[in-house]
């Protein structure tokens, strides 16, 4: 309640960045630092140059490479409770590949991310207003992938005898759907890990390269919370959206052509309108661009209004790796 009232507040849009460490082979290179979170002031982030300050970001929270997925899940928790109250959540990463989008939104299997604390939090709160609540989840886990959907949940071997051409339709005022995507039912934590897990991994069916893939597509998982008031009959539904988008990073015109073209125009458009659509939305423009991109298209009722929208934007601390940062920043920056 008093986290939903500081978020209004401050308006429904959040900007964490996150900035991962220098992993093994960079400390062997002795690559130098290009970001300073720790000295800056809270909120802040330095992009340093030759060991000098260069240009400064702020944001509503900055997690440094030192961060735990505890500490980054300390500000993300109140999102959950968001859900359960019936508001729609979009959690974002963003970010150069290689930065910890998938990190700080999977995790790892000991280390686990944004994702798991807030199914883990999701239940934990339906637990506990099981008298007063009756509430049915389902997920959905798709992919966006040269602007075309895909449904995580089908098995591969399924959807590639009939390849399903899926649609997104608005059906009421506020309501859009794509008819023909899965919904699993889920009863426990359990049990929404396991179907995240089986969409995930169907990511990498058929895949040689199934990293290569996953930084060209965004991975969307999509939780639906139908809560009932056993006191009143009052009902509320929302979703919880949590994507991990596609590396931002730009690739050289001469050096893409065919297939990799067509990725990389597709990856620069619908990050390009997701940008558009919250920075339009942020300044609480007339008209917001929904329909510019499959990825803005499918988020529509969950992107503004009372909506809440969290962005991760994830940087790479190696100097080298500067030019991308500061567009990472500059777009981050933009939407803030
Ligand atoms: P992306 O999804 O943006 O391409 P990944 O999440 O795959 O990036 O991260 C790249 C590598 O860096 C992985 O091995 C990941 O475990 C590691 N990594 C990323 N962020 C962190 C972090 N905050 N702490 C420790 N390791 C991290
Ligand atoms: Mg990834």
């Amino acid at each position: 309640e008093l986290y939903n009232k500081i978020l209004e507040l401050k308006g429904n849009i959040r900007v964490f960045c996150r900035c991962r460490p220098l992993n093994f082979k960079e400390i062997e290179a002795g690559v130098s630092m290009g970001i300073d979170v720790e000295s800056a002031k809270n909120g802040e982030v330095m992009v340093m140059s030759n060991g000098f300050p260069k240009k400064s970001f702020k944001f509503d929270s900055v997690f440094g490479p030192n961060a735990s997925q505890a500490d980054v899940f300390e500000d993300t928790a109140p999102f959950a409770t968001s859900v359960i109250d019936g508001y729609n959540v979009c959690i974002f990463a963003y970010g150069q590949t290689g930065t910890g989008k998938t990190f700080t939104m999977e995790g790892t299997q000991h280390d686990r991310g944004v994702n798991y604390r807030t199914l883990e939090n999701l239940f934990k709160i339906t637990k506990e207003r099981e008298n007063r609540y009756n509430y049915e989840i389902s997920v959905s886990v798709l992919e966006v992938y040269n602007e075309q959907i895909r449904d995580l949940l089908v098995p591969a071997s399924q959807s590639a005898s009939a390849p399903k051409r899926f649609e997104i339709r608005q059906v009421s005022e506020g309501n859009h759907h794509v008819p023909g995507l899965v919904e699993a039912p889920v009863k426990s934590l359990d049990e929404v890990w396991d179907v995240l897990k089986t969409g995930s991994n169907a990511r990498a069916v058929g895949k040689t390269a199934a990293n290569e893939h996953s930084s060209r597509s965004h991975c969307i998982h999509c939780v639906m919370v139908k809560g009932e008031n056993l006191l009143n009959g009052e009902c509320t539904k929302s979703k919880l959206w949590l994507v991990d988008l596609a590396g931002s990073e730009r690739v050289a015109k001469t050096e893409v052509q065919g297939e990799r073209l067509k990725e990389t125009q597709s990856i620069n458009k619908s990050l390009s309108a997701l940008g558009d659509v919250i920075f339009a939305l942020a300044n609480k423009s007339s008209h917001i661009p929904f329909r510019n991109s499959k990825l803005t298209h499918l988020l529509q009722d969950s992107l503004g209004g009372d909506s809440k929208t969290l962005m991760f934007v994830q940087i790479s601390p190696n100097e080298n790796d500067q030019s991308e940062t500061l567009c990472s920043l500059n777009f981050a920056s933009r939407v803030r």
